[in-house]
């Protein structure tokens, strides 16, 4: 696959995110736009409400797009998303006979804001990222124990908060919560003092399947709409002390960020590759019948209040042990319904190299050796005032299916009533 070229002429540049061969979809407002559903092409964003509306696109009976979320777009199901791919690129390539109707719709990126892409349904966070698993494990646990015996058999999961999921831009605010030192008697309750990042991926579920019945990993894989960077903000001093025997509770129902554009998984096809060779063989209705992970870079960066941006990690999403679709396969087995609108964060991305960490935890190995920012500054978590971010795109033959960025700035802690 290469470069597919757009009669905008931003979206053919080598380093543009946002290329014909990308289209994804985000909701975005101006200061005279109400929000709405678009799609990002170069540097600009076609108004997909206003090209619905003068029937340059129509999907359904119904308008679709004049509404902030693309949920109704992805209960149409896979055929709809297809078709509505094929239009777009049809109205955008280069030489398209439609260019002077659809040029009047597009609206500059630097004069729209974007906003949550859909309504979260539900949220579940994995942890089925091998070489984090392990390198948490080990701080926990004990090298000996690091992975959990369950681990190379089950995506493990927990269910998170959709109501704190909030789209990159948005402040977060460093939680309060209850924790207790090593060393002493009784716990404590204030601001979290280890506030940390956790650099995922999150699966948009785009269709549903049905109370009480499973799904087999290859319909798992049809029922995703797309994916979006996910930073799983994690309060590990909160986590140490609350997460046995149920896991994390309030370290992680503060807040969970994602990148405002939804890559679309038939943007990601060509970028399509295997899981690490299996330790254990996996149990048939988690074994995938094709590839179902992507080649994605990934980076996180850290900037401190008036200082300079630096990057911190640089991994890849296909060191994950289990696929995104393997995990929905995995949520629905039991019979969970899984509902259009429902966001699966990956677990955290590192790969097995040291600046390949996807967290500060692993970074700074625990606050025992302070990550260097530059400057003279080290970091082993968070400060207030310090903005992360985190960046991703798949590289193709003289093209980027970019994401964005997915980024949050750290505010002071609520004083408890
Ligand atoms: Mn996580």
């Amino acid at each position: 696959m290469t470069l597919m070229k757009s009669w905008v002429e931003s979206a053919n540049r080598a380093e543009c995110p946002f290329p014909l061969n990308n289209l994804p979809y985000g909701v975005f407002t101006t200061n005279s736009l109400e929000p709405r559903c678009g799609v990002a092409i170069g540097d600009m964003i076609l108004d997909l409400s206003a090209a619905e509306e003068v029937g340059l696109i129509e999907l359904a009976e119904n308008p679709v797009f004049d509404v902030p979320y693309w949920n109704d777009v992805m209960e149409l199901g896979p055929e709809a998303w297809e078709i509505l791919r094929a239009r777009l690129q049809e109205l955008l390539v280069e030489g398209a006979s439609e260019q002077a109707t659809v040029a009047p719709h597009l609206v500059p990126m630097s004069e729209a804001r974007m906003e949550m892409p859909i309504v979260v349904a539900e949220y579940t966070d994995f942890y089925a990222g091998r070489h984090h698993a392990t390198n948490v494990g080990t701080m926990f646990r004990g090298a000996e124990n690091a992975l959990p015996p369950n681990w190379l058999h089950i995506p493990i999961g927990y269910n998170g908060r959709a109501s704190s999921v909030v789209v990159s831009g948005t402040d977060v605010i460093r939680p309060n919560g209850q924790t207790k030192a090593p060393d002493a008697d009784t716990p404590s309750f204030g601001p979290c003092k280890r506030l940390d990042i956790e650099l995922e991926m999150g699966a948009i579920v785009g269709t549903a399947s049905e109370l009480g019945h499973p799904v087999s990993v290859a319909q798992a894989d049809e029922m995703i709409f797309g994916y979006v960077l996910l930073n799983d903000w994690s309060a590990r001093d909160i986590q140490a002390w609350e997460y046995q025997p149920l896991g994390p509770f309030q370290a992680k129902a503060f807040a969970t960020s994602i990148s405002p554009w939804i890559v679309t998984r038939a943007a990601l096809e060509p970028f399509r590759t295997s899981t690490p060779a299996r330790e254990r063989e996996l149990l048939p209705y988690l074994q995938e019948p094709k590839p179902m992970l992507y080649d994605i870079d990934l980076s996180v960066t850290i900037q401190p209040q008036g200082g300079a941006k630096t990057t911190i990690c640089e991994t890849n999403y296909k060191e994950m042990y289990y696929s995104a679709a393997q995990q929905l396969a995995h949520h629905a087995s039991s019979g969970c319904a899984m509902t259009p609108g429902d966001l699966l964060g990956s677990g955290t991305i590192s790969g097995p190299e040291k600046h390949q960490r996807g967290s500060l935890l692993e970074l700074s190995w625990g606050g025992k050796e302070p990550v260097d920012i530059g400057n003279g500054q080290t970091r082993s978590f968070i400060e207030d005032g310090d903005t992360l971010t985190l960046h991703g795109a798949a590289k193709g033959d003289g093209y980027l299916i970019g994401f964005g960025a997915c980024t949050g700035t750290i505010k002071p802690a609520v004083k408890f009533p």
